[in-house]
């Protein structure tokens, strides 16, 4: 028992070289287009999200290639299917990523209204009385605009420190394998995941920041409890980038100069963070 907790805490010491040897180098990223397939994701009136997001993935995957040529890029998808969120995990922890990048597009729920369009006469006993004549009308479209990004909520930490027990490898020892109910293990685990969740934060503002800098509406960086996050075990972002029921944002985002510029944005705060990380 004591000489395992001296072990820990000699551990823990050391732990932030142990922990980050080779762990901030931007190699391998992961770009996850939402949706697919079967599943079209939020629609507007002229596109639905899977197409936009599998456009400005690749146009991504492109420009990486093209302005960070010591990077490799994996697709979760680069057509028109629906790989699951097991499945995106999958190819993102097999293949040893770095950064998880997963591409959305934004809807809000609309509204419903209920107008009243006249009235009429209906019967009440032996009198005819006048009612007014309702109408449910149901706004799809917003005047909602801009893009947010989303880091892992905290509840959902122990599902990514299970992904980081299973996959990462600087934590491992020789079987391969960690024990996550070791306490010890759970410890280093735990602060993997606050590592990740802070770098994941910090891309999440870099790239915020590009699209701010291009004129669009900047509404933050947010925490949320997302499934396609938590089971990679890579720090990550989910970029929502525009709405698709704001006609406005959805011609932009259909544009090719739109496309352009969206895909510029996040290469741009890739970039940004890749240069702070590896100082
Ligand atoms: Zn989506």
């Amino acid at each position: 028992m004591r000489t395992s907790l001296i072990a820990l805490f000699l551990f823990l010491a050391f732990s932030p070289q142990l922990l980050f040897a080779n762990g901030k180098k931007v190699k391998k990223i992961v770009l996850d287009a939402g949706h697919g397939g079967k599943d079209g994701g939020a629609r507007g009136k002229i596109s639905s999200e899977k197409d936009l997001t599998l456009d400005v993935s690749l146009l991504v995957g492109k420009m990486i290639k093209e302005y960070m040529p010591d990077v490799e890029v994996i697709y979760t998808r680069t057509t028109d299917v629906y790989p699951s969120l097991v499945q995106r995990h999958e190819i993102a922890n097999q293949n040893g990523g770095d950064l998880f990048i997963s591409i959305h597009v934004n809807s809000t729920a609309g509204r419903t209204q209920r107008i009243q369009t006249g009235t009429k006469l209906v019967k009440k006993g032996k009198k005819k009385v006048r009612v007014p004549v309702y109408k449910t009308i149901h706004h799809r479209e917003t005047s909602t605009s801009g893009t947010e990004t989303y880091v892992l909520g905290l509840h959902r930490n122990s599902q990514k420190e299970g992904a980081i027990g299973e996959y990462s490898e600087e934590i491992t020892d020789e079987t391969g394998m960690l024990n996550t109910n070791d306490p010890q293990t759970a410890i280093i685990i735990a602060q993997y995941t606050q590592a990740y969740l802070s770098r994941s934060i910090t891309l999440g503002n870099k790239i915020q920041q590009q699209f701010y800098s291009q004129g669009r509406n900047d509404l933050g960086v947010k925490q949320k409890g997302l499934e396609v996050l938590a089971g990679s075990a890579m720090p990550g972002v989910l970029i929502e980038i525009g709405f698709i029921n704001n006609p406005e944002e959805e011609e932009y985002l259909n544009s090719a100069a739109g496309q352009k510029e969206v895909a510029t944005a996040i290469v741009k705060g890739i970039m940004a963070y890749k240069a702070e990380a590896e100082k």
